[in-house]
């Protein structure tokens, strides 16, 4: 038993799963009890290597954007775990470039990623929960759509329309039991941020009070918090997991 935070007997789909953050969560959420549907987009081996971390889990491809992609995957989730009482919106991705050069076709692609596909999932999501009366759903953010970043403003515009939708979605379903949150991580060591030189990457150690990018499992923990019993009453909210570079 993992007391407070214990989710045995309940049902996790994690988008964007296949690697990095979005399998740190799944391993977490897993270990704490619950049952995780690994949704991935592209590289089915690397979602094999998240499910050969897990206990009970399946995956399932699915391009969170494309609404009926994103039906089957709940339709999936049902057949073989029943509804899920848990979504985490981790799927992402960056096209980065300067506004003067930034096509829309850039622009619209993380928009459709990033932020559609978090509400084809949390509306797909919601129906369940509100009969059930209970659900929590995360929505991974980041530390820039607050404090914003040169050459990414799809991106910035994506995460911050996160948060909107986290506290609009939290507002409404609040009544039935559902908690709607964000979790912002800061600089997290994954194949996101690997590409970074080393100068840029001691450049933004600097920046970080704690002095050290994050983990993966840094992020996992604060969404696990987020959809734990623990947590019951925190709605509309964004955790920031980013070593005191943004407060
Ligand atoms: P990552 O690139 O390793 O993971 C993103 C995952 O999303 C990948 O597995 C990718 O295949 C999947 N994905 C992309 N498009 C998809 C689609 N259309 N449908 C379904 N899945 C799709 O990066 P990560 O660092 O693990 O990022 C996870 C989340 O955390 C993202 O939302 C990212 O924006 C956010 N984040 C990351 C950092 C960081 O420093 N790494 C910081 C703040 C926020």
């Amino acid at each position: 038993m993992n007391g407070f935070m214990d989710l045995h007997g309940k049902t996790a789909i994690v988008t964007g799963a296949g690697r990095g953050i979005g399998r740190a969560i799944c391993i977490l959420l897993s270990r704490l009890g619950a049952s995780v549907v690994v949704n991935y987009s592209g590289n089915g081996a690397e979602a094999d290597k998240t499910l050969a971390m897990c206990g009970s889990a399946i995956k399932f491809r699915a391009d969170v954007s494309d609404e009926d992609e994103c039906r089957r995957l709940f339709e999936k989730c049902e057949a073989s775990f029943g509804a899920p009482q848990i979504l985490v919106n981790n799927a992402g991705i960056t096209r980065d470039g300067l506004l003067m050069r930034m096509s829309s076709d850039d622009f619209d692609r993380v928009l459709d990623v990033n932020l559609k596909g978090a509400f084809n999932c949390v509306k797909l999501a919601s129906k369940s929960m509100m009969r059930a009366r209970y659900g929590r759903i995360v929505n991974i953010s980041s530390v820039v759509a607050s404090s914003g970043n040169a050459g990414q403003i799809n991106y910035v515009a994506s995460k911050a329309g996160l948060l909107g939708l986290t506290r609009a979605a939290a507002a409404e379903l609040a009544a039935r039991g559902i908690t709607v949150n964000s979790v912002a991580p800061g600089f997290i060591e994954t194949d996101m941020t690997a590409s970074l030189t080393d100068g840029t990457r001691e450049a933004m150690s600097a920046r970080i009070p704690q002095g050290r990018f994050g983990t993966p499992e840094d992020v996992a923990g604060a969404v696990a918090f987020l959809c734990s019993d623990a947590a019951g009453y925190i709605t509309g909210q964004t955790l920031g997991v980013n070593g005191g570079m943004y407060m």
